[in-house]
Formats: structure tokens, sequence, C-alpha cells
């Protein structure tokens, strides 16, 4: 069985199947999952491999079983057998989960002897990943490891029958972690219910600093403005939406409208933040996610958690990453002290140490599907399945929202979200992370992938270590690798029409990309290769990278590509620049300084929502983009779009097509100067977009014959853009591919790497 049926009670589950159909043989851990085998009598058999799928447990997750019969060997008995079965043992962590319902009854339930302890676990939940220096997965590898069990938790975790049979973390008020209560000064502050204490302050509008599962969650109570904006203003957070943990599902259907989707993802073991859509007047401090119709709540997933949230007086807390502005979350109490002391009021703290930083995984349900926009806790490092096998190798992503993947046999393995790797601090966990999921799963790389970009850190550094240790790399163009991983999902060869939209990524012309339309292939007949079918038409963006923080830039920098005067009066009031600010971007564009090119769709966003919303300046990336798409929440999509005609395209000769932008330009002013409402100019955009892109997936169809098209890249994340997308393109008789498991954003781009050059490896193996 292929799967994650290892270190999730998935061989205790089997020995009990057998037992009670009274079967013999036995179950291992081998290189990807598990192998069983079992004698008995035939219906015994069937109803045993029946049970298994039915019945399996609920962090388990099987991809495949394969079934060979084999001679009985009269066997008597069925053992868990510790050694290998076949190939070399590989027993992957599992994921952290939420604390399951059994559990959660224990905790609230006065007669139990782990009434309110705030680190029961069992085989069904509890930290895995984060508290786990290296494999095999026992405790005494992981930071249990420093807390021997007492005689009731030894006899359970030695008990087949028990729900703590081998849950390696298992522990008790008598023998398990502690917590307390410190001051901001780190200095304890005793307690006798420290939970309690830790309540009082946060009803009070102080901060609280509380160690988690991944990391420390800086918490203020979400309801109280003056709280929210202290804790704005400390962690240097401004406009940055900010994450509420919520009691149950109930509570969080009285601050957002949920699907049922919605809800169901809310409720999984990974416990994700979920993007949801806010209600009004639900009480929440508007702090919370300014300028954005959306909210992004989760439910309890430890049993702290879980004792904040069983007082009556806590009803929706802010838990934030505890970090400063983009540094990587805080993990040791004597790190958070010293970075947190100027932030938190106080400290909430225990004795487990965490070995992995995780931050919480954010989703959304997007066109009716789960889709993820960071994958770390929960998720993290469940395997993800590869279309072919792929030989060890190592693929480091991109620059923003980094996570890198290492590949072996059937399965990636992504590190968590890392960050921005701009500066050490976040190169310093990328290597943290790298050397404990080599460690892990005992991967070797062979290969080292990068992204084209000669510029980037991850670039730089694989280069580095590719040459300390004599590695070959392999370098893979940036929407390439985006359409990939989605291709990759699905299994799919191509070649299909990849749509790969996003802000930024640099092309084989040097120039910045990201509106493509691409013909992508996986596999033969190079597949380092794809065709430009089409792109959004070249605009300068004036100061480079400082255009992305100043959306008025990207602004004028399109405007003046559209034949515009930047430095008119109307352009000036549109955007709001000054007419000095103006007249020295013009000169840029025109003196070519400092104004690369870009198709960038992105950044086409930045300069809409600069025009339209009057956004001149950005506190995150794609804060524009992602207020745009808000203020369309309402409209409906039966818009009239603007027109963006598409010009030229010579597949023989290898030019692409060009999606122009003058008309669009045009229509937007037209409608500002009527009135037209902000709202129904950004429908009418968000339409535009998804029309034009409709249209050149038609013309690559009708010149190559193709109707598979691939959905990937940052923009994805927009739902309305994602859905006119899926549903135009399937009018249109195309068939629709859109990341599963993996995000579209540049949280998926090392996996798609990690295809492409698989793919390369094993087309030169056949080769030679
Ligand atoms: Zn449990
Ligand atoms: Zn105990």
């Amino acid at each position: 069985m292929r799967g994650v049926v290892q270190g999730v009670g998935f061989r205790p589950f089997v020995y009990r199947l057998a037992q009670e159909e009274g079967l013999a043989g036995f179950i291992g851990n081998d290189t990807d999952g598990v192998t069983i085998e079992i004698e008995g009598a035939p219906e015994r058999i069937e109803s045993f491999r029946s049970r298994l799928r039915a019945e399996a447990p609920p962090l388990s997750r099987i991809d495949s079983v394969t079934f060979r019969e084999v001679l009985p060997k009269q066997e008597k008995e069925f053992r868990i057998i510790a050694s290998e079965v076949h190939g070399q043992v590989s027993t992957g962590i599992p994921a952290d989960a939420a604390t399951c319902p059994d559990c959660l009854r224990e905790l609230l339930d006065p007669a139990d002897r782990r009434y309110r302890y705030p680190f029961l676990n069992c085989t069904n939940c509890g930290p895995r990943f984060t508290i786990t220096r290296r494999i095999p997965y026992d405790r005494p590898q992981t930071s249990m490891a420093r807390f021997k069990m007492c005689l009731a938790c030894q006899a359970e975790y030695d008990d087949p029958a028990s729900r703590r049979f081998h849950a390696q973390p298992n522990a008790c008020w008598e023998c398990g972690p502690r917590l307390w209560l410190a001051g901001a000064d780190g200095v304890e502050i005793p307690s006798a219910d420290p939970v309690a204490a830790c309540i009082d302050r946060l009803v009070t509008g102080e901060i609280m600093a509380i160690k988690g599962i991944g990391g420390f969650h800086l918490s203020v109570d979400a309801t109280k403005e003056d709280a929210v904006t202290r804790l704005r203003q400390r962690k240097h957070r401004y406009g940055k939406p900010l994450a509420v943990m919520v009691r149950d599902l109930d509570a969080a259907r009285a601050l957002c409208e949920l699907t049922a989707e919605e809800q169901s993802l809310l409720n999984t073991p990974a416990r994700p933040i979920v993007l949801a859509r806010a209600r009004f007047n639900s009480g929440i401090a508007s702090s919370v996610a300014p300028g954005i119709p959306w909210l992004g709540i989760f439910l309890p997933y430890a049993p702290l958690q879980h004792l904040l949230f069983a007082d009556t007086r806590v009803r929706a807390l802010v838990m934030t990453s505890a970090n400063l502005s983009e540094e990587p979350i805080a993990i040791d109490n004597d790190e958070a002290r010293d970075r947190l002391a100027n932030v938190a009021d106080a400290f909430l703290l225990h004795d487990r140490e965490i070995l992995q930083r995780c931050d919480d995984s954010v989703a959304a349900v997007v066109d009716g599907a789960p889709q993820l926009i960071r994958r770390a806790r929960g998720f993290v490092p469940l395997g993800i399945p590869l279309p072919f096998d792929s030989p060890p190798l190592l693929a480091v992503g991109g620059h923003l929202k980094n996570v890198f993947t290492l590949a072996r046999g059937r399965f990636a393995y992504q590190s968590q979200h890392l960050g921005d790797l701009e500066n050490i601090t976040g190169l310093d966990f990328f290597r943290e992370s790298l050397a404990h999921l080599m460690h892990t799963f005992q991967i070797e790389p062979g290969f080292v992938v990068h992204d084209l970009h000669p510029g980037y850190l991850s670039t730089s550094w694989a280069k580095e270590w590719a040459a300390e240790r004599n590695l070959p790399l392999i370098a893979v163009q940036h929407h390439h690798a985006h359409i990939v991983a989605c291709m990759a999902e699905h299994s799919l060869e191509g070649p299909v029409i990849g749509l790969s939209l996003d802000g930024t990524g640099y092309g084989t012309d040097g120039r910045v990309w990201g509106g493509e339309v691409f013909i992508a292939r996986r596999d033969g007949p190079d597949p380092a290769s794809f065709e430009r079918f089409a792109h959004l038409a070249y605009v300068p963006m004036p100061g480079g990278e400082a255009a992305i923080r100043e959306p008025w830039r990207m602004a004028l920098g399109h405007l003046h590509a559209a034949g515009y005067n930047v430095e008119s009066p109307e352009i000036l009031s549109l955007v709001g620049a000054t007419a000095q600010e103006a007249r020295i971007v013009r000169r840029m564009i025109e003196r070519g300084l400092n104004a690369p090119l870009t198709s960038s769709l992105g950044r086409l966003f930045d300069a809409v929502a600069a025009v339209v919303l009057k956004r001149r300046e950005v506190d995150y990336e794609a804060q524009a983009a992602i207020e745009l798409e808000g203020c369309a929440i309402d409209e409906s999509d039966d818009t009239s779009p603007y027109a963006m005609p598409i010009t030229g395209s010579d597949l023989k000769r290898h030019i692409p097509a060009r999606i122009t932008l003058q008309l669009l330009w045009e229509g937007i002013l037209e409608d500002l100067r009527d009135g037209v409402s902000q709202a129904q100019i950004a429908a009418r955009f968000h339409s535009a977009i998804a029309t034009a892109l409709i249209q050149a997936a038609s013309s690559a169809r009708s010149a190559t014959g193709i109707a598979a098209v691939a959905l990937s890249g940052g923009c994805l994340h927009n739902r309305r853009l994602a859905r006119l997308l899926r549903e135009g393109l399937e009018r249109e008789g195309f068939e629709v591919f859109r990341h599963k498991q993996v995000s579209p954003g540049d949280g998926g781009l090392s996996y798609g790497q990690a295809v492409v050059a698989a793919a390369i490896l094993r087309k030169r193996k056949a080769e030679s």
C-alpha cells in the first residue's frame, strides 16, 4: 500500500483488523508505504480487503494498493514487524494533526485523568513533524525524549487495543510537558492556572505570545480595536490581514458566510486558515482585515487552544505568527523572549521543544474547490505523488514565498512555507529546513534544480551548494515550472495550453514575464522546452522592484505604453502622482533606465487598482490586486468586458502573439470619466482579462489542435478570475485542469521544477 500509511496508526489498525477477521501474516513499513501479508479463509480475506479502505485511520491516505497472491505459509498469528520488508525503509514523518474528537472529550471531562491537560494526544492526533529530530519516528528521536512516560501512559503505549498504542508524544499531567506564564521579561509569574491567567490578560486587551505547535503566536482579543491596532504597531505590520481563531464551526459561521466546502476545509485535521467572505457587523475589529471583504479564520487544533476557547469570555482571537515583519516564526523560548520582548505583554510558555518551525497553512475555496495559498502545518511533510520515478534531487524554488522540493521515486516532499528569500534569516530557515528534510527522508540529492533568474538568492545558493558537492545543475523557466506543476498533479504528459499568470518571473528573453500563454509539454521532444504562444504586451516597470511596492509607478508605465501623456493633469490626478514624479518616470521609461519590460498580469492588476481604487502604495505583494478583486465581489458576471485585441502570432517563426492593452485603458478611463462605479469597472476588467485569455487559448487550439488547458500562477488565487476562466474555457469546449495539492502560486514552483528536471533526466537516461 502506498500513501500516508506510516506513523498514523496504520500498523496497529491492520493488526486489530487481522485479529478481528482471524487472519495470520504480518505488516511492515517499506520505502513508500507498507507491505501486508495475510493468510486465512477466502471470505475473511475479502472482508479484510474491503475494511482496509473503509475503516482506515483518519490521518492515513491510501494512494494505491497492489495485490499479489503468494503460497500459504501455514502461519498462526499476525505480527507487526519492525524491520524492512521491501527495499530501503523510509519511515516518513506524518504531518501535525488537530486534536481528535476522542481527545477533545477527555480534555473537557472532569472525570478523565487528562482533564484540562494542554498536551494530550493519541495516534489519531497531535504534533508529529514539528517535534521530530530524525527518523525513525520514535519517541527517543522527538522532543518528547526527555519526558519519561508514567506507568499509566506506558501501559497505553504498549497496548495494541489502546488509542495510544505507539502514540509517540503520549503524555499526561503526571509525566508530560508543563505550561507556565511569564512576564514580558521572560520571568515566570507563578499561577495555579496559567491558561486562566492568560485569558484574564487577553480580555483586558493585552498582547500575549503563546507557544503553539509550529511556533509562537501573537494573540489579542479580535473584537478589541485598540488591542489589534497596538499589535500592528508593535509588529510593524500595517495592511496585511491577520488570522482569527474561533471556538468551532458555529462561531465561524457567525463571522463569515461559509459554503459547505469552506466548512469542511476548516474542519480538516490540518486546520488551515481559510479565507472566507466576512459578515458585516460581526463584532471583529475592522483593523483585522482592512480593505477586503474576506476574513482569514481557523479553528483550534491544539489542546491548549481548546482550553482558551473553553472559557466563555473568549470569542475570537487574533492568532498571528510571532515574528517581526517577514522574519521566520519564533519557536524557542529564549528566542521568543529576545525577539518579542517589545511586542508581547506576557508569554504563555511550555517545555516541549519545537524542532521545526512551521507556520499555519492558508487555504481558500476557489471556484468550488479547496486551494492552498500557503502549505505548511498539517500538510508538511506529506509526500505529493509524482507522475513517474524521479532520481533523488533538490529543486530550490523561487524568490518570494519560497518552498523547496526534495524528490525521490514516486514522491515529492515539499518544505514548509519558508517566506521570502531576501536576506540571511530567510536563507538560514531554508538551510535548517533542508537539512531536516534530507535527514528525515534520507534523500541525498544527485541534482540541483533552480529558477532561470540569475539574481535570485535561491539561484546563487543553488550554484554554491551544487559546486560544494560537485552536483550538476538544471535551470527551469519560472512559468514553465508553474504549468508543469499543474500537469504533473493530473499526470498529464501534454502537450497542453498553459495559462501561466502571476506577478514576476524571469523570461528566456531576459524580460519580466507573467501573463503567458504556453504550449507546454512535460516530456519530449525536449522536456525543458515550451512554446510561448502569446503574452500580455510588454510595458515598462518604472523603478523595477519599486513598482511592485508602488502601484502608481506601474500605472504610469502602463498609461505611457498605451500612448497617454503621463504628465497631463488628467493622468496625474487619476494616478495621484505629482508632476515631478511623472516627469522622472517618463524619463526613466524613455531612456530605458531602470524600467524593465514586463508582460506580468499581476502588475496589470496593480496598475488598474492604482487608477480605479487610488491605491498608490501597498504594504504587501498583491495587496492592490486583492483589493480590486474584493471591490467587484458583489458584481454579476454579466458585464461587457473591455476590448483587448490580440495581434500577430506565427508559431512557425516562433513569434508569440500579443494581447494588447490600449483599448482596455481607453475603456477604463472612459468609464471613470462617466462616473461608472469602481465595482463595475473592476468586474469589467476581470471579464476582459478572462475573455482575452480564452481568445488566446482558442487561437492556440486552432493552430495546434490542443484542447486541454492547465491553469497556474499566483493570479489563480483570484477567485473571480479563476472561475471566469474555467467557466469560459469549458463553454468553449476546453478541458480545464487546476491545481489540487500544490499551490498555484510560487509555493508550488519547486514541485514543477522537480518534475521538469526529472523528465529531462529520464530522457537522458533513455537516450544513453
Ligand atoms: Zn487524539
Ligand atoms: Zn503519563
